[in-house]
Formats: C-alpha cells, structure tokens, sequence
C-alpha cells in the first residue's frame, strides 16, 4: 500500500519529465534512477514481505507442500505488482529427512545436537554405533584408512573460508566410505555457533557407495576431537530415518516487465524460494527473493518500460543440487539473457559490485570483454555512488544464475559482507530478527538501480549479446 502511494506522488513528478508510454530520454535515466533510490531506501515493503515469508510459511524445502504454499505466495505478490507471472515446473527427487537422534554414548550419555545431511542415506532402525576417529582432511583420512573401518569418521577441519569447508560436507560421507567406515560426521560449515548444526546437501551418485552422514555442531566436533586426542574413546549412535522418493514438481516462479524497446533482450534478477527443511531461510534466501521482488516491483511502477525486458526469477530446488537454475538454463537456451543477478549471500551491507563475464566458448573468465563492459557502464556509475558504490570489480553473481553466466549472460553480483551469514546459514537460526530493516531497504535500492541501468542503458551491455544486429527495434 506504501508503495502505491509513493507510486501516486512520483507519477505526478514524472508527467513533467515524461509522458507515459512514450520512451524515456536518456536524462530520464538518470531521474529515475534517483527516484528508484529514495523509494527503496523509504520501503519497509520487502521486510515486511520476508517476515510474512519467514513466519506465515516457514521452512519452504523444494517438493513439499510449504515449497507450493511459497511459490503461490511469491506468484501472487508479482502479480499484484504489476508483473506479468508464470511458473515452470522442475521434476526434482524428494528427500525426506524422517526422524533422527544422534547420541553421545561414551565417556558420558548425552543428546548431539545434529542435523542429517541433505540426499544422507538413512540408518537401519535401531541406528549404527561405532567408535569415532577424527580426521582433519581428506590426505589424513588416506594416511589412517586402516584405523577407519567399522568406525564413525568425524571431519573436522578448522574454518578456511566455505569453499574449503564445504568439501567434507560434500564429499566427506563417500570417501569415509570407500575408507570402510560405516558413519560420517561433519563439523558444521560456520564459522561461529552457538551449538547449532548446520545442514547441507551431500553429493551422493547412483552406484558410488555412501554411509550416513550428519552435521555435529562446532562445539561438539570440538569436544569429540579433545577427547579423542586424550586418547578417551568416543562412541556415538546415529538413527536416521532419511529416505529417497519421488520424482516431484516444484516451481520456479518467474514475473516479468516486458522490454518497450528490445523485449528479446533480457536482465534477470534471481534468487532461490526454496531453503533447507530445518529453518525459515530468512537470509538464506528469503532476504534475496523479497530484494529482487521489490526491485523488479519499483521498475515496473515505473511510467515508462524500460528499453529491456526485466525479469525476476525465483528459482526451485537450489539447496539440492540447483536443479532449478539448470532446468531454466536448459529450456531458456536460445534467449538472449544479457545480464543476470542473483542475490544468494545473506542479508548483510552491501560492499560492492562484482561484474562476472565469460567466453561462452571455454566458461572462462574474458578480461578483456570484461573491461569492455565496465567501460560501457562507466558512464551511470555516477547513479550508484549516492548508495556507497564507486567501482565494478570483478566479481560472482549467484548460483542459479551460473549457467546462464557460462553461456555469456553478464554476471552481476552485489557483493555483501557475510559476517553475520555463515553463523546461520542453513540453520533453524536462519530467523527475520537477524535481518536488519534499514540494510534490506539499502540492498533494495542498490539492487533497482542497477537491474535499472542495465535494463535501460543505450547500446548493447556486451557485444557478443543483445547487440544491434540481432535487435527486433
Ligand atoms: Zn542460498
């Protein structure tokens, strides 16, 4: 309602500078794109739509009912903006984590707070018990293999970054079985806890053999190694009733602004819907859908459509394997994407932006083109620094949007600062609370101004996309 009422006032400001449906000038770029600015930074809209997200919804894992609740949910609030909205269905395998107890038996009795891993397979009912042996990496497990057979394998391996620490999660539970052993445990991938666990999707391939595997909280992965150290013995018992079903349907929502000059030419702003079954995914990635739905929302309140199509893409299925963003890939092939961003890092300050661009030849990065590009958006950079940004770097978007980046589609990423995002990823702690109002006003207006520019700018983005030639104008 908010939004429509600062709609009603800039309508007014904007018959001075532009009549509806006749194309923008290019000094109307510029005054848009500061109004697009101020109302972003004065709208609550997208906290108070991730709150209803977060706390009507909750947990939205793909191929469950609270997944559909959720992409109806985000259909409707496009629609009711203005965008014109459509599903695609994506036939994903359904994981069911079942009920699951893990248990410290010795030196005492107690309850491990831990989370089975995402695609885990299960344990036999009445669960498996073994010793644990501590590992720090996967050289070290080679080197002890002997010592692993009929045991548990706990990795533990101090924070290096996520990439680093997501290997063991990913990779841990089927090197833990080619070692012998018949249970895998994975210090959470965080860098700080307060005795959550943290899941996450293992890699698990038809035919290769895997054991169950389960996310131990920091706390706990370190208490098991202190003791293992002192030579204690540690044995744990894993119940985990995890099974495989399906194939299922889930959506990815799509809504779009369609393009009043080169509708073929399309800027795509993503995130992913879906989140893991054990939290509401407030940063993870609710904070990201409820940011490119008001950004595409403010462009199309707009009194002019842009030059481009804009299109916002809530993708299904990314937690378990970006089944989403492949099957959009796959069946958008032969569109002209020339530019997409995602925003899949949390809900912190915005520290930059990264622009990621690659030979669709090789999917490797192009310097070259990549200076191009800046060079072409040099010109607008003065419309981001009001909001703090100054420069393009080289730099990510998001995952979904990979394939689309490796096919030549400009990467755009907004870079934030991830300090208070791994403590929840993929947590129950993942809550609205730690979302600051005033931070997801500022990402907002980061975000419309720069889906604006590109959306609107004269000229191709890069060359090899969306040029002249191939311009239906
Ligand atoms: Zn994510």
């Amino acid at each position: 309602m908010r939004r429509r009422l600062a709609l009603l006032l800039f309508l007014l400001l904007a018959a001075e500078v532009s009549v509806a449906g006749k194309p923008a000038s290019s000094n109307d770029i510029f005054s848009f794109a500061s109004n697009l600015a101020d109302r972003a930074l004065a709208s609550r809209e997208p906290w108070m739509e991730l709150v209803s997200l977060c706390d009507r919804i909750g947990p939205r894992f793909a191929g469950t009912p609270a997944y559909a609740a959720a992409a109806a949910w985000a259909a409707e609030r496009l629609r009711e903006d203005g965008l014109a909205v459509h599903t695609e269905t994506v036939q994903i395998p359904l994981w069911i984590r079942g009920e699951e107890r893990f248990d410290l038996l010795t030196p005492h009795a107690r309850t491990l707070e831990a989370q089975g891993l995402g695609l885990s397979v299960g344990t036999p009912p009445e669960g498996i018990e073994a010793e644990v042996r501590v590992v720090g990496s996967f050289d070290e497990l080679a080197e002890r293999s002997s010592e692993v057979k009929g045991r548990i394998v706990l990795f533990d391996a101090p924070w290096k970054g996520y990439g680093q620490a997501v290997s063991f999660r990913s990779r841990g539970p089927e090197a833990a079985a080619r070692a012998g052993a018949v249970g895998a445990l994975v210090r959470s991938v965080t860098p700080a806890s307060l005795s959550t666990p943290h899941t996450g999707m293992t890699h698990r391939e038809e035919g290769v053999p895997t054991v169950p595997a389960a996310a131990v909280t920091t706390e706990d992965a370190s208490a098991i190694r202190r003791l293992v150290e002192a030579g204690i013995p540690v044995r744990v018992r894993m119940q985990m009733g995890a099974r495989l079903l399906g194939p299922v349907a889930a959506s990815t929502v799509v809504g779009e602004v369609c393009g009043r000059e080169r509708p073929h030419e399309v800027v795509l702003l993503g995130c992913h819907l879906d989140t893991w079954d054990v939290g509401p995914g407030a940063q993870d990635d609710g904070a990201g859908c409820v940011v490119v739905m008001e950004a595409a929302a403010l462009v199309a309140s707009l009194p002019v459509r842009p030059r481009r199509t804009l299109r916002v893409v809530l993708f299904a299925a990314e937690e378990i394997g970006l089944l989403g963003g492949q099957a959009y890939a796959e069946a958008h092939a032969g569109e002209a994407v020339v530019a997409a961003l995602e925003l899949d890092s949390g809900a912190g300050p915005v520290t930059g932006l990264g622009f990621d661009v690659r030979d669709p030849a090789t999917g490797k990065p192009d310097p070259v083109e990549l200076e191009a590009v800046r060079d072409r958006l040099a010109p607008f950079l003065p419309l981001l620094e009001p909001l703090g940004i100054r420069e393009v770097t080289a730099g990510g978007s998001g995952p979904d949007v990979g394939f689309l980046v490796n096919a030549g589609a400009v990467g755009v990423g907004i870079d934030q600062d991830t300090a208070g995002y791994w403590p929840v990823h993929h947590s129950a702690a993942d809550t609205p609370e730690k979302v600051d109002p005033a931070v997801l006003a500022h990402t907002t207006a980061v975000t419309t101004v720069v889906a604006w520019i590109l959306a609107e700018m004269p000229g191709p983005i890069r060359t090899s996309r969306g040029s002249a030639p191939t311009s239906r104008s």
